[in-house]
């Protein structure tokens, strides 16, 4: 297989902004939101822990005052934008955001696809967070907007969701995306390269599971051993073994080649904090990582599907 000419871009990987250029035909951006949701994971409904990498910004970010609306959030995302981008999409990054009655949540996006410009929603949430009826709600944004939900998941390994407190299993993310599939809404999942305790084999494992559910989207991240988390506490005395920039970007490259080429990547690295940034060095130097995972696919002169087809053919057989 060749690389796919519908991706229209120069790079190895189908990326977000070629994925929304293609569709709308102009650059879209996506403008961050604080709704002032929680999570069941931290607040005591499910866990009060939180996911031991979890450093809780949303909350920190809070202590500055009362949040603006998300009529006022759109507004002052938009300046820096304007007027290179065209359109918009609202997305519901902080926390939980499917974590409220449906009324609460279909006012919060109503307001923000009431802004000028704005196309679409992304909504990031939890697996456990997506009843019937939530599911039924944004699946009634997807008739007449751009819709994509984001789910955490990280690996579809139970003892590794169970080792970083989670709070679901790979059963609940199964029956979220039950819930969500084929109603014109785009699911996008979130993975962890580099779990303690995963193999090279888990994390392609991985890869491949999601290659063959219906998932339009995926947001690979490495993982960051950030101050004031247990994940951190554990760096701290040593009792954790962060993975190397060559070997991520190596593992990323093998899961880039197992997914399907028309799979988004929406990203391929991951944010912390500067203030509480403990390891790996390598991470905080987003645009050296994306160069290391390049070169990568570039030497083996390969790309996002290149053994797609084939892994799902063994898949299959193997069934
Ligand atoms: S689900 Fe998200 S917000 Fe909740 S504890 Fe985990 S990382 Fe933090």
């Amino acid at each position: 297989m060749d690389k796919p000419e519908f991706w229209k871009n120069n790079k190895r990987y189908y990326d977000l902004k070629s994925y929304w250029r293609n569709l709308f035909g102009c650059t879209v951006h996506k403008l961050q939101i604080d709704a002032g949701f929680t999570c069941p994971n931290r607040d005591g409904q499910v866990a009060a822990g939180g996911c031991i990498y979890c450093d809780g910004r949303g909350s920190k970010l809070r202590q500055s005052g009362i949040l603006p609306s998300v009529a006022d959030q759109i507004a002052s995302g938009k300046k820096y934008y304007k007027p290179a981008a065209s359109q918009f999409v609202a997305y519901f990054q902080t926390f939980t955001n499917t974590y409220a009655p449906v009324e609460k949540l279909r006012a919060l996006y109503d307001e923000a696809l009431a802004q000028d410009d704005v196309i679409g929603l992304a909504i990031g949430t939890r697996p456990d967070c997506v009843d019937p009826e939530v599911a039924d709600l944004l699946a009634g944004y997807a008739r007449t907007s751009h819709v994509w939900v984001e789910l955490g998941l990280q690996s579809v390994h139970d003892r590794t969701l169970a080792f970083i407190n989670r709070g679901h299993d790979y059963a609940q993310f199964r029956e979220a995306v039950g819930r969500l599939a084929g109603r014109g809404l785009n699911i996008c999942v979130h993975i962890i390269v580099g779990l303690p305790g995963e193999s090279d084999k888990d994390v392609l494992a991985t890869a491949q599971t999601l290659a063959a559910l219906p998932v339009q989207g995926i947001k690979i991240h490495s993982l960051l051993a950030l101050d004031g988390t247990p994940l951190g506490e554990l760096y701290k005395q040593g009792a954790l073994a962060m993975i190397t920039k060559e070997k991520y970007a190596s593992l990323t490259a093998d899961v880039l080649e197992l997914l399907p080429p028309e799979m988004v990547i929406q990203r391929l690295t991951a944010d912390g904090y500067r203030d509480i940034f403990l390891a790996p060095a390598w991470a905080a130097n987003k645009l050296d990582v994306l160069n290391a995972i390049h070169k990568e696919l570039e030497k083996r002169d390969s790309y996002q599907g290149k053994h797609y087809h084939q892994a799902a053919a063994s898949a299959s057989e193997r069934q």
